[in-house]
């Protein structure tokens, strides 16, 4: 029988019996939770050594005494002969000491078990039967691992006076598009606030029924909530105590007004932390076997939103025929956009190529030129989410030589 203790060993005596290698790596984890280690040892292994001279540690050169037991909240036997260990481990149990005897199939009153921190979770794993680290670990990755997929219930059940917002960027699309972080992020919150893009419908299937998930992508009127009061509900719940996740399409900071977010908890002094996304820009043309950058032929690749004026920067990007320029929310505003093109000198024979739905089931991708784009665009019926992307990255070949033609559409 065990009984799991979460022990803060921060600032605690602990002696180490044995100075081999075995020590050295304990010695190392017991430094990691905070633990005051003390050595008695006749000779150290050169790890054990370095460890000592490093972390300034007390070493009493010589075998193990009794009075090496003075003091200490828990000892650790790692000599290398199981009877030296086992006469510590007695001596310890007489005194009272919790002891972990590292000797092959031993046990002193005490194991160490093999531990995650998952956020602010500990878990920690052993077994009733004798030592079987490799289990215990096995055991712990999978728990990690299901962690990571947002399939461990880590929402605090009390409420704590711990209010924060994470924005947490999701993505293009698909949840196993997400970060391990952004999915623990979500499994721990109370609130999460989503946008019509990424990930949203599949995360919010899975979340408790009592998330409070707000959509502020769209109302009932379709308008989406303006950024001032998508403000003031992050703000005003996590000054509540609560914890709220802003999951946005793609990464925060591309395109997602995340830097107005995180003005505004900061100004609010509410704690505010950014979890990264893979951002449509790259990840959308990718899905369509579109290298944003790719030796030989695009050096560089520029990023605008479609919506704002075409500026000296985008024509310049447009007509440098290395670089590749990837439009974002362009949908609209593509004629715009190509004739301005056309009208600085770029040739009508670059290509152009536009990805809808990328990485969803509806993904479709048509390839055609500067001169023909607008044409095109009308024949497919080209519609929102779309990435566009104008130079030769675009065009057909590439990386398929013997598929799409100009002007086809592709699933
Ligand atoms: N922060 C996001 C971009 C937000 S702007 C990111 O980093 O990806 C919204 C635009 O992103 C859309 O108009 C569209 O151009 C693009 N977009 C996002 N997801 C997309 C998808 N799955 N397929 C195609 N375009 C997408």
């Amino acid at each position: 029988m065990t009984v799991m203790l979460g022990v803060d060993l921060t600032g605690r005596d602990v002696l180490l019996v044995g100075g081999g290698a075995v020590a050295a790596k304990r010695i190392r984890r017991l430094l990691d939770e905070g633990a005051r280690v003390r050595i008695a040892a006749p000779v150290l292994h050169p790890d054990t050594a370095r460890l000592v001279e490093l972390h300034g540690l007390v070493w009493r050169a010589g075998r193990f005494r009794g009075t090496d037991l003075a003091g200490a909240w828990l000892v650790h036997t790692a000599t290398g002969d199981a009877r030296v260990d086992r006469d510590v481990a007695e001596r310890c149990e007489r005194k009272r000491i919790l002891c972990i005897n590292a000797s092959d199939g031993a046990h002193g009153s005490t194991r160490l078990t093999a531990q995650a921190e998952i956020g602010d979770v500990t878990v920690a794993v052993t077994s009733t039967v004798g030592a079987d680290p490799r289990r215990s670990v096995a055991v712990r990755d999978a728990i990690v691992g299901l962690a990571g997929e947002g399939r461990i219930p880590l929402r605090r059940r009390r409420a704590g006076r711990s209010g924060r917002v994470d924005l947490v960027g999701g993505g293009p699309g698909p949840a196993d598009l997400m970060t391990v972080r952004a999915r623990r992020l979500i499994a721990e919150a109370d609130v999460v606030v989503t946008d019509r893009l990424g990930p949203a419908a599949e995360i919010v299937r899975g979340l408790d029924p009592d998330v409070e998930v707000i959509d502020v992508g769209k109302t009932p009127g379709r308008h989406p909530v303006p950024q001032d009061e998508i403000n003031r509900i992050i703000v005003g719940r996590a000054a509540a105590g609560r914890r709220v996740v802003r999951l946005k399409g793609g990464d925060p900071f591309v395109f997602g007004r995340g830097g107005e977010e995180m003005r505004a908890c900061l100004a609010a002094g509410i704690p505010v932390d950014i979890t990264p996304g893979i951002s449509s820009a790259i990840a959308v043309p990718q899905a369509a076997g579109i290298p944003v950058t790719h030796r030989g032929t695009a050096a560089a690749f520029h990023v605008v939103n479609g919506q704002g004026i075409i500026g000296e920067g985008t024509l310049a990007a447009l007509a440098d025929a290395t670089v590749t320029t990837v439009v974002l929310m362009g949908v609209a505003a593509l004629e715009r956009l190509v004739t301005a093109a056309l009208a600085h000198g770029v040739p009508a024979q670059r290509p152009i190529a536009f990805v809808e739905s990328g990485h969803t089931a509806q993904q479709r991708t048509t390839r055609t030129t500067l001169g023909r784009a607008v044409a095109d665009a009308e024949a497919v019926g080209l519609r929102n989410p779309a990435v566009i992307v104008v130079g030769e990255v675009a065009g057909a070949g590439l990386l398929f030589p013997s598929s799409n033609t100009i002007g086809a559409v592709l699933a």
